[in-house]
């Protein structure tokens, strides 16, 4: 059995980290203040960093490239991972690899991770359009990651989100507008919390060279373009998908789970217009009959793997020496590395597949901190938990307030635990918000 508090936020074991977890989580540091606070944990735990800027020795380098490797390694979502011992040797050995010529180049390490699309358009999972403390969390998390590369290397590292959400909306149902939402708003969201050098969004408006998304109010933008142009210059034409599917059982269970995305959401939306492959008709979904509509939802997850993999080639051509994070657990050594972004064990979750819940201080803590999961709005709801508000600036000056919810007692905390015990079984799925 998965004991409830499993599933709350671990944090990797670094000294760097021991000594961050006696921040208050809750209040955003600024990068200057955590460049301050990371200078006296150095004074303080007596390691001296490696002088860079006379780097001429590869034993050095390589060093250095493997303490990265190894801050990078302890992000890893490591319910999901396939790894077969800890510190895995084949994973770190391989992130090192990649991070190796960035330390001989002397330059800051590039990060690039594709996700953060749009907010679910299900009630149960979400609270609107808009990037919200769920995101904050995540945020805060890869910050931690950044702030750990930099511990090791100083140097440092950026990191790029390439935003999917605009490649694939129009197979999701999701409209063009409610991506531009929540690409404000995670811009926002970075801004308010002085991040935005360090992380930075882009979507596809920011690449295409078609359309004009920055035309004058009340013209309209031209995303079907943009889709088209990625699709003309990186898609791969769907039966090379069909059959790379028949061959992977990886993209055959991502496929399953893309499908069963589809599905649930249409039967949630039964009006909506859908096309059958097949014949080519036109109808609201509830209109076809069962075979039909599985020979949909199969199209429709089709659709979305051919706009997801472009988008994958397009960020490889963008930024080819990037080291690549992913939201997805990925096989032991891959090129891509899986990461968690909340830290929480057991099934993972995306911000915007969540709200953000905060529990209580907890009083037997040496320096009492606060902690935020991530759960499915519905549970929060069922758990009883209270929708407030969390200030983004710890002076709540000029910055919006972020929605999440708060769990003020011991006993609304044990039901949402138990809860997501309950809930811990059901397969992993796919990223694609339906
Ligand atoms: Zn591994």
């Amino acid at each position: 059995m998965i004991h409830p508090l499993s599933f709350l936020p671990t944090r990797p074991l670094s000294a760097r980290q021991s000594a961050a977890a006696t921040r208050p989580t809750h209040l955003f540091a600024s990068p200057g203040s955590l460049a301050r606070s990371d200078r006296f944990e150095r004074q303080a735990s007596g390691i001296t960093s490696l002088r860079f800027g006379q780097t001429t020795d590869t034993q050095a380098a390589q060093e250095t490239a493997r303490k990265v490797a190894q801050a990078i390694y302890a992000y890893q979502d490591k319910y999901h991972a396939t790894c077969t011992e800890a510190d895995c040797p084949t994973c770190i050995d391989s992130l090192a690899q990649r991070v190796l010529p960035f330390v001989t180049q002397e330059r800051p390490l590039e990060l690039v991770l594709p996700g953060f699309p749009y907010k679910s358009k299900s009630q149960k999972k979400c609270m609107g359009v808009r990037a919200d403390a769920a995101e904050l969390v995540a945020v805060e998390r890869l910050t931690s990651l950044l702030d750990d590369v930099e511990w090791a290397y100083p140097k440092g590292a950026h990191l790029t989100i390439y935003s999917d959400g605009r490649s694939y909306c129009h197979v999701s149902g999701v409209c063009d507008n409610s991506v531009s939402t929540y690409l404000e708003s995670m811009r926002e969201l970075l801004d308010h919390a002085r991040l935005a050098d360090k992380i930075k969004i882009v979507s596809l408006e920011d690449i295409a060279p078609v359309g004009n998304p920055h035309a004058p109010v009340g013209t309209p933008h031209n995303w079907p373009a943009m889709r088209d142009w990625l699709l003309e210059t990186y898609g791969q034409p769907l039966p090379e998908i069909q059959t790379a599917i028949e061959a992977d059982p990886a993209l055959q269970s991502n496929y399953q789970g893309m499908k069963c995305f589809r599905q649930k959401d249409l039967e949630g939306h039964p009006d909506t217009l859908v096309t059958d492959p097949a014949t080519n008709q036109t109808l609201p979904y509830s209109e076809f009959g069962c075979k039909a509509r599985r020979r949909i939802c199969g199209h429709l997850a089709l659709l979305g793997m051919q706009s997801a993999m472009a988008w994958g080639d397009l960020i490889d051509a963008q930024a080819p020496d990037a080291l690549r994070l992913s939201v997805h657990a990925k096989p032991c050594g891959s090129r891509k590395f899986g990461i968690s972004l909340t830290g929480q064990t057991g099934r993972s979750i995306t911000p915007w597949h969540a709200v953000a819940c905060e529990l209580p201080k907890q009083p037997d803590h040496p320096a009492p901190i606060s902690t935020r999961i991530l759960v499915p709005r519905a549970l929060a709801e069922e758990a009883g938990l209270e929708a407030t508000e969390v200030d983004l600036h710890p002076t709540g000056k000029h910055a919006p307030g972020l929605p999440m919810f708060q769990a003020k007692t011991p006993a609304s905390v044990q039901q949402l635990l138990s809860l997501l015990a309950k809930t811990a079984h059901r397969p992993h799925t796919t990223s694609s918000a339906p």
